[in-house]
Formats: C-alpha cells, sequence, structure tokens
C-alpha cells in the first residue's frame, strides 16, 4: 500500500467527499508521521501510537474533521494538539496559516522533525503550551481545530474565533467525546453534534486536569 492507496480508501468510503481535502491528502505523505516502529501500518485506516500516551489519529478521523471544516485558501487556522505534526501539514495544505500547540516538549521536536518532509511547513507555527488557553497573539483564527478531548467548549477559543469562524472539537470525558462544530454568527454560537468519537483527552487549564 502506499498514500494513494490510502487517499483512494478515503474516497471511497465517503470520508473525504471534496477535490481540495482529496489534493491535501495526496500531497502530505502519512508514513513520515508516523514511528519508524509502526511505518509498515503507515497506510492503514487506524490511529497508530506516536510516544508518551498519544496517537496520531485514523486518517478516516482526520478527514472527517477536515471536511467538517470547510477550510478555505485564505483562512488562518489554530490547531490543538499537534502530535505527530500530519494534521497541521494537512491544514496548511488547505489554509494560508498554522498556529499549532502541543504541550508534550519532545513531541513537538517529533512534530517539526517530521514536518521537514512537509512542503508547507513555511505555513506552520508550532508552539509549547497549554492550547486550552488558544493562542491570543495571533487571534482571531477563520477556523479552530482541536484534535485532543476537552471537557467543555473552552470560552478561550470561542473568543479567538472570527466573527463567521468555525470550531471543531471532541466534548465528553477523557475516553469518549461528542464531536462539535461551532459557528459564530456575532453574538450567537451555533453547535451541533457529528457524532461518536475517542481522542485522548486535552489537558490543561481549560481541559482535564489529569492523563
Ligand atoms: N493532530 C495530531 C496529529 O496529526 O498527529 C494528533 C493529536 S493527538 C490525538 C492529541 C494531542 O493533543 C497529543 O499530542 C497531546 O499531547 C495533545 N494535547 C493534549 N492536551 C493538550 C493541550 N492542553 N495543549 C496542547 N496539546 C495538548
Amino acid at each position: 500500500m502506499n498514500n494513494e492507496d490510502l487517499v483512494a480508501e478515503l474516497l471511497r468510503w465517503n470520508y473525504v467527499k471534496s477535490e481540495r481535502v482529496k489534493e491535501a491528502f495526496l500531497a502530505v505523505d502519512r508514513k513520515n508521521f508516523i514511528p519508524e516502529k509502526y511505518r509498515d501500518k503507515a497506510y492503514y485506516d487506524d490511529p497508530l501510537p506516536i510516544g508518551y500516551n498519544q496517537t496520531i489519529s485514523a486518517p478516516s478521523m482526520v478527514a472527517t474533521m477536515l471536511e467538517l471544516l470547510e477550510i478555505e485558501e485564505k483562512d488562518k487556522i489554530l490547531e490543538i494538539g499537534t502530535g505527530s505534526g500530519y494534521n497541521a501539514c494537512l491544514l496548511a495544505a488547505l489554509g494560508e496559516r498554522v498556529i499549532t500547540i502541543e504541550r508534550i516538549p519532545q513531541l513537538r521536536d517529533f512534530a517539526k522533525k517530521n514536518m521537514e518532509k512537509c512542503e508547507y511547513r513555511e505555513k506552520v507555527l508550532v508552539l509549547l503550551g497549554d492550547g486550552s488557553e488558544g493562542y491570543e497573539a495571533e487571534a482571531p483564527y477563520d477556523k479552530i481545530i482541536v484534535t485532543c478531548g476537552a471537557p467543555d467548549i473552552p470560552d478561550s477559543l470561542i473568543k479567538q474565533l472570527k466573527d463567521g469562524g468555525r470550531l471543531v472539537i471532541p466534548v465528553g470525558g477523557t475516553f469518549f467525546q461528542e464531536l462539535y462544530v461551532v459557528e459564530k454568527e456575532g453574538e450567537k454560537i451555533k453547535k451541533r453534534v457529528w457524532g461518536d468519537v475517542a481522542f485522548v483527552p486535552m489537558i490543561g487549564k481549560h481541559g482535564h486536569r489529569w492523563a
């Protein structure tokens, strides 16, 4: 199997729906974001360990979230949970600028190293810190994506979203959550649940307190 086979499967099962998301998946090879030990499984639709009790999400989950975000070329995007850097590179293939935050220093380094092979790396700023507070310095954002499970939708993230912006976030417990799509329309916040998901927990001030 290769990356093109993976994209073909994502299309076949309708996880990838749009031409733009398809092109992004073709441009970013998942193998470059997988630890050596699991590289033979890079093109399976499975989450895989990346160390420190964290995972790179299954490609179908990544595709679902990217389609829900409806990213446009000029978008500035905030990602909470850099992990391997795979999703950050896909975001960079779709938008204009990406700020991604990781709380574990070794994973921040892992992602930066993996991203050396990403042709869109110049568009990505990788930060170390508690992403549950967002990143005020570059706000507001057109799109925010959270790739770890939060107990609630942090106010900080809503505040940092542009009017007309969109946030995709898993909300719930430390094992299972519901995936929310949140839209900001002036003072109004529209929320809908896409479905059930399972992410590692968001740990931080507006996240869970323990791993
Ligand atoms: N997007 C990643 C990728 O493409 O590989 C996968 C992310 S992994 C499922 C979730 C990540 O969120 C982990 O790396 C974890 O350390 C990180 N995380 C958890 N709480 C966080 C927080 N408060 N701020 C930033 N990152 C956090």
